[in-house]
């Protein structure tokens, strides 16, 4: 039975999908004018897990994220380079694509563009005229009328007044209440415009995420997701609008992935506070960057630090050398740990509580390593199966333990291995433990086996 928290009704919800065992799920995209940072990073690492448990248990899901493609920040970043913003779009996509390959993120079965969707953004601005749910304004814009729509608030847990008196409304005459947003906006001379009934211009952003969801899912589908920041006012827009134009519930259940935070404040561009995923991969592994983000429950906060990311590399060398060297072997099936597992994930996808499990697999791992290592093996196979739901441990354990470290190459860690082995064969027992210990200076670890001497990168906490 698969519970999932709503941020409508605040409560965990037993989840029905609209159609048996097929999910629809809809994550908003980012606005492609710069990097990602580690803080977009969490909601779609967040979601990725998600999805990729769900299909582990077998639903046919169909994952649509898009990209906001136009809009004032793409064409702000266009004219400070003095290019395009196709040009803006395309290299900041293309980043973006990098840096969640690297990071093991599944692509969606549909990534649609706000201006691939401008007649079906026209269409639904123009059913919302017709509802009298939209208005158009002196200065020539469109608008959504929040005061015709009595459900306004339903998302974010407040009335229209107490919206109106906690946000930052700006002062606009043409609307005709504060909190009125914009459906399409004029062009101005030189900016990037589209033709629609009421002059070129172009889609506001919340108008985009209704005309793409319901043109690819219909009027109405399973799972919508994105950060808390677009609660509100992003994911109230969205309800209002759609269900105006069609009368019916558009999402089932709303998600939201907490905060990356740094030093207690959550990581934004505005803020400046952000590192961006390319420049954290240049010295983290990517699954060390995975498994902080997830590690976390999807809803709670994560605080980055780099300690923390230590604190992520340590915890996977302890998987990593638990499935050093074990023989192949199926996984062994239907387990205590499985159940645990899976009874913890479908609780809300509750993370905290499945690598619990996975540690306690470990543990097994290494018990029963002496005694029984066909028996060890079957639970290192099962570890790495959960572990691919989570999107980890697919490595091999040595390629993770010894890894690339430029200031530290492989050759000279063997060639010291080398002269410390011929040392020993010399009988020199000092030389070989003083070449282990500059070794160990380097943090390189040697294990001597019968088989040869085998070596590992550890990391340090800082
Ligand atoms: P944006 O490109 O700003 O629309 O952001 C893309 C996605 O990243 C949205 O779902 C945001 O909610 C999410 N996001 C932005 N900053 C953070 C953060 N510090 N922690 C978690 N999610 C974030
Ligand atoms: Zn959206």
């Amino acid at each position: 039975m698969l519970k999932i928290y709503n941020s409508m009704t605040q409560e965990k919800e037993i989840f029905q999908p609209l159609q048996p065992n097929k999910i629809n799920i809809y994550v908003c995209g980012p606005t492609v004018y710069d990097f990602c940072h580690i803080g977009n990073g969490r909601t779609y690492a967040a979601f990725d897990l998600i999805i990729r448990y769900l299909r582990w248990r077998d639903y046919d899901v169909t994952y649509v994220r898009n990209i906001t493609d136009i809009d004032d920040k793409i064409i702000k970043r266009a004219n400070e380079n003095n290019e395009s913003f196709e040009a803006v779009v395309e290299r900041f996509t293309t980043a973006m694509h990098d840096d969640f390959t690297h990071l093991g993120l599944l692509s969606p079965n549909h990534e649609p563009r706000a201006t691939e969707y401008v007649p079906h953004i026209i269409q639904l601005i123009e059913k919302l005229i017709h509802n009298n749910s939209a208005y158009v304004a002196t200065n020539g814009d469109v608008y959504y009328d929040v005061r015709q729509f009595k459900n306004y608030g339903c998302l974010s847990h407040h009335n229209i007044d107490q919206l109106e008196s906690g946000a930052r409304v700006e002062i606009n005459d043409v609307k005709r209440d504060p909190l009125d947003f914009v459906l399409w906006k004029l062009a101005k001379p030189g900016e990037p415009s589209w033709e629609s009934p009421w002059g070129a211009g172009r889609p506001g952003w919340h108008i985009e995420c209704s005309a793409m969801s319901t043109s690819i899912f219909g009027d109405q589908f399973d799972l919508h997701g994105g950060g808390k920041d677009l609660i509100f006012p992003h994911h109230e827009n969205e309800i209002a609008q759609s269900e105006s134009a069609t009368q019916k519930k558009f999402v089932s259940i709303w998600m939201h992935a907490g905060y990356l935070q740094i030093e207690k404040e959550k990581m934004s561009k505005s803020l400046g506070n952000f590192f961006t995923i390319r420049d954290l991969l240049k010295n983290n592994k990517p699954e060390v960057l995975r498994y902080f983000m997830i590690s976390s429950h999807y809803r709670s906060p994560v605080h980055y630090s780099e300690q923390a990311l230590t604190l992520a590399h340590k915890a996977l060398e302890r998987f990593y050398n638990t499935l050093r060297d074990l023989p192949e072997a199926p996984p062994l099936s239907r387990s205590e740990f499985e159940k645990r597992f899976i009874a913890a994930m479908d609780d809300d996808f509750n993370t905290p509580i499945a690598f619990a499990v996975l540690f306690d697999l470990a543990h097994e791992v290494q018990r029963l390593r002496d005694k029984d290592l066909a028996l060890a093996a079957q639970h290192g196979s099962l570890l790495k199966l959960l572990g691919s739901v989570f999107g980890i441990l697919q490595d091999n354990p040595d390629n993770f333990l010894q890894g690339e470290d430029a200031s530290v190459p492989v050759e000279k860690i063997e060639a010291l291995i080398a002269a410390r082995n011929q040392a020993r064969a010399d009988k020199q027992w000092a030389e070989g433990d003083r070449i282990r210990d500059e070794l160990l200076e380097l943090s390189i670890v040697l294990e001597d086996a019968t088989s040869g001497t085998k070596w590992k990168r550890i990391s340090k906490i800082k």
